[in-house]
């Protein structure tokens, strides 16, 4: 009987080696290890034995069940490892697949532009100041030293809401609605981004709303000298180290004596070309000294401070240096056009 016990347990062991899957081990545990099975014929015949022999048999097949269990359990594991493994496998991500780029938005170029400008003069110790966009005729024009009837006034034709209030035709009145905030005492340094709005019709050039950055700087002996400085430094920051600058006498109502800036051309360097219109320069913004008119209307003493003012345009800064020919670019909000920005 201990051959015969011998026999079944090598026979198990080579049978569980050789399954490679779990119904056979399934079918090994049954032929061997079941009711019917191998090991219980076996016992079948402990009857005939002495009572010597007996337990010792009895040891010996409890060995030889527990150490096919135990090759059974094992080879389980096993099977259950490789097909997990071979899951893995089958499912695995490629990631060496190129992957599908998630769409990503961005500032617009405007945006990007007016916020360029704000950091420049941030960092020279301006702060940003906002106001209204439905402003009052006051300090739209009045408190601008434009009084009702003043010809200068033609060159904003407004939207009028009623007869007192309008949608602002330039940044200014928040320049006079910080001075008077301020009651008379100085210094005073803001620049003021934002939407203004005119009459006009939309074209190339012009658009019904655009965008104006304004700056102002009151306080005891502000000279020309300062203006002409921090322009020259605004210039070469968003134009480039080597633009020159020139001041061009001009007319506006709100300062005196009122300038006009150009920047050297860069296509050319000066000689003239399609872009500069033959003469080497560009307009880029308007400035000048604010009129005592506007300093005393503020409730400022115009004989101890001064201060001088600008004011631009950041479609046109935009246009100028990206290259951009049409302003209604900027609003018709084709992201093909808003996209070639994102980096800049
Ligand atoms: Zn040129």
């Amino acid at each position: 009987m201990k051959e015969r016990l011998q026999e079944i347990k090598e026979e198990a062991l080579k049978q569980i080696q050789s399954s490679d899957d779990e119904k056979q081990l399934q079918d090994v545990r049954v032929y061997f290890l079941g009711k019917k099975g191998q090991i219980t014929e076996v016992l079948k015949g402990m009857g005939k034995l002495s009572k010597e022999e007996r337990p010792v048999i009895g040891q010996l097949a409890n060995e030889v069940r527990d150490e096919i269990t135990e090759a059974l359990e094992s080879k389980k594991t096993k099977l259950e490892q490789a097909a997990m493994e071979r899951q893995l496998k089958e499912e695995s991500i490629d990631v060496t697949l190129p992957g599908r780029p998630a769409q990503v938005g961005g500032p617009h170029l405007l945006r990007k532009v007016i916020r360029n400008i704000e950091d420049l003069f941030t960092g020279m110790g301006y702060q940003v100041a906002e106001g209204p966009e439905v402003e009052t005729d006051f300090y739209n024009f009045e408190s601008l030293n434009l009084p009702k009837n003043h010809p200068a006034r033609d060159m904003q034709d407004s939207f009028f809401i009623t007869e007192e209030l309008l949608m602002r035709t330039q940044t200014s009145p928040v320049q006079a609605r910080t001075l008077r905030k301020h009651e008379g005492k100085g210094p005073v340094k803001i620049i003021c981004p934002g939407k203004v709005y005119r009459r006009d019709t939309d074209d190339a050039t012009h658009s019904h709303q655009f965008t104006q950055i304004e700056g102002l700087y009151v306080d005891e002996n502000v000279r020309m000298s300062d203006l002409k400085g921090t322009l020259n430094e605004f210039a070469k920051h968003l134009f480039g180290e080597e633009r020159a600058i020139r001041l061009r006498p001009s007319f506006f109502p709100f300062t005196e004596p009122s300038v006009e800036m150009d920047i050297s051309c860069k296509i050319c360097g000066g000689e003239g070309c399609s872009v500069c219109k033959g003469s080497g320069w560009i307009e880029i913004l308007g400035a000048g000294m604010v009129h005592p008119n506007v300093l005393e209307m503020a409730g400022f003493d115009s004989e101890k401070y001064s201060g001088f003012a600008f004011g631009m345009g950041p479609e046109r800064i935009a246009m100028l240096k990206y290259g951009i020919e049409d302003i209604r670019h900027f609003y018709t909000n084709d992201v093909r056009f808003l996209k070639q920005f994102h980096g800049v």
